[in-house]
């Protein structure tokens, strides 16, 4: 696929200060992926970085990072798993709970789903503290992953998040 135009992706990104709560700028991904042309051009720049992974298999975070991982599955012909919060997958499941600000979160897979040593690459929207990839590379690896790589559209780097990750870390959209 070859980019149109030079295309700034921070062009379709829209800020909403106080969302979810007061004091949080959100960044939303919502109108890129409402452009079909922004998208395209994002997913074409993911598809070039996630493939020199060459990975088996794509994990994304619920919710958001559903949206870019299963697209770039099928474009790179692997397979796509998901990473979801508690009661959500049906079937034995591994899973990991992890620290918030405020209290704790966990995530799971199902057991089945990984073949040990597959290589994989996982995915979000955001990585801001970095506590949810981490989380995520340790359950994967729990569950039998190699994880080869962490994609994200956006990382707010002032955050140092990407430290958290003893992964190569891949951002399309970096903010300070
Ligand atoms: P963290 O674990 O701190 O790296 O937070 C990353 C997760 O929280 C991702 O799944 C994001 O979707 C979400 N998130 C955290 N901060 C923001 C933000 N400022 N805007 C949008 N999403 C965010």
């Amino acid at each position: 696929f070859k980019e149109p135009q030079p295309l700034n992706l921070k062009d379709y990104i829209s800020e909403v200060p106080d969302f979810p709560k007061p004091g949080i700028l959100f960044y939303d991904i919502s109108t890129l992926i409402r452009s079909a042309e922004a998208w395209q051009v994002a997913t074409g720049r993911l598809a070039r970085i996630i493939s020199a992974w060459q990975p088996d298999l794509l994990a994304g975070i619920e919710s958001r990072g559903f949206l870019t991982a299963a697209p770039l599955a099928q474009r790179l012909g692997c397979g796509f798993t998901m990473l979801r919060k508690p009661g959500k997958l049906p079937g034995k499941t591994i899973s990991l709970k992890y620290g918030l600000e405020y209290g704790e979160d966990e995530l799971h897979i199902q057991a089945d789903a990984i073949k040990p040593g597959q290589r994989i690459v996982v995915l979000d929207d955001l990585l801001a503290t970095g506590g949810t990839l981490a989380a995520s590379i340790d359950l994967l690896r729990k569950a039998g992953a190699e994880v080869v790589g962490a994609s994200v559209l956006i990382e707010l780097a002032g955050l140092k998040g990407r430290d958290k990750l003893d992964v190569p870390l891949n951002a399309l959209i970096t903010y300070e």
